[in-house]
C-alpha cells in the first residue's frame, strides 16, 4: 500500500474578489520512504498542496489517503515544517525543540532526553539554554527540524525549508538534513524553488504547471549507490542532465 495517495485533488479558495482555483486534478502517489521534491512557478499551489496533506484544509474535490485512510484533520503522523522557522524568541533552544511534544502532552522525561540527544547529534549540543537570536540561520533551521522530528512523524512536509539561508549555509544544512532524514527513514515531500536542491536530495522530482497546479512532469532521480549525499550528487555527470530536463519543463512555452 502506498504511504500517500493524492487523487484528483482540486482546491478552490473563496475570497471577496472571487474564486481562486489553486489546484486542479492533482494526482500523486508516494511510496513509503520516498523523498519527493516539488518545483513549480510561484503561486502554482505548492504550499496549498502541503497544507492539504497536513490536513489543515480540505480539498474541494478529490481525496487524499494516508496509509489507505482518508485524511481528516491534522495527525501526528504528518510533520509540517514551514518556510520560516517560527522559533519563539523568548523560549530557549531546548524549549523550542520541545514545543510539539508539549502541545501533544508528551513531554515525558524520556522524550526530553531524546530531544536533548538530537540537539547533540545535530551539532547543537551546548546551545540548549541559549535563545534563538543567538544562533545562526542554519542552526535555527536545524532546531525547527528537530522540533518537527521530535514528535516522530512518519511523513515530513518541508516548505522551502532552506530559502532563508545563504548559499553556503544551504549546502551545509542540506547535507545535514539529508543525513538526518536518511537515518530516520521518513517519507518526505519537499517544496523548493531551487532545481539543484531538488535534484540533490530527492529520488523523484515533480514539476507542477502554473495555477491551477497539477503535475506537469515527473523525473525519477537515480545517481546510483555511490552518490549518497547531496554534495556528491551535485558532482555527478548525471546532475546536469537532470537539471536541464527539469529546467526545460519549467520554462516550456506551450503551457
Ligand atoms: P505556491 O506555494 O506554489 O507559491 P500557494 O499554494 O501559496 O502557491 O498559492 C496558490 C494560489 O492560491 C495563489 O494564487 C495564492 O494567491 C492563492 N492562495 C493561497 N492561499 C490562499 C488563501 N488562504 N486564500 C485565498 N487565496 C489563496
Ligand atoms: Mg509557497
Amino acid at each position: 500500500m502506498p504511504k500517500l495517495e493524492i487523487k484528483n485533488v482540486s482546491l478552490r479558495y473563496h475570497t471577496i474578489e472571487g474564486e481562486i482555483e489553486a489546484l486542479k486534478d492533482f494526482n500523486l502517489t508516494v511510496e513509503k520512504q520516498e523523498f519527493i521534491s516539488i518545483v513549480g512557478p510561484s503561486g502554482c499551489g505548492k504550499s496549498t498542496l502541503l497544507s492539504l496533506v497536513a490536513g489543515l484544509i480540505q480539498p474541494t474535490s478529490g481525496e487524499i489517503k494516508l496509509d489507505g485512510s482518508p485524511i481528516a484533520g491534522t495527525t501526528q503522523k504528518v510533520g509540517y515544517m514551514l518556510q520560516q522557522d517560527y522559533l519563539f524568541e523568548w523560549r530557549t533552544i531546548l524549549d523550542n525543540a520541545l514545543l510539539g511534544l508539549e502541545v501533544m502532552r508528551k513531554k515525558t522525561s524520556e522524550n526530553v532526553e531524546r530531544v536533548k540527544q538530537m540537539l547533540v547529534d545535530y551539532g547543537l549540543g551546548g546551545f540548549e539554554h541559549n535563545y534563538p537570536q543567538q544562533l545562526s540561520g542554519g542552526m535555527r533551521q536545524r532546531v525547527a527540524l528537530i522540533r518537527t522530528l521530535a514528535v516522530e512523524p512518519e511523513v515530513l512536509l518541508l516548505d522551502e525549508p532552506f530559502s532563508a539561508l545563504d548559499y553556503q549555509t544551504r549546502l551545509a544544512v542540506g547535507e545535514d538534513v539529508s543525513r538526518i532524514l536518511c537515518q530516520h527513514q521518513k517519507t518526505i515531500i519537499m517544496v523548493t524553488h531551487d532545481i539543484s536542491e531538488a535534484i540533490s536530495m530527492a529520488n523523484r522530482v515533480i514539476v507542477m504547471t502554473p495555477r491551477p497546479g497539477r503535475v506537469q512532469s515527473e523525473h525519477i532521480i537515480d545517481f546510483g549507490p555511490s552518490y549518497d549525499t547531496p554534495l556528491k550528487r551535485r558532482e555527478s555527470p548525471l546532475f546536469r542532465e537532470y537539471f536541464s530536463a527539469i529546467w526545460k519543463e519549467l520554462n516550456r512555452s506551450d503551457q
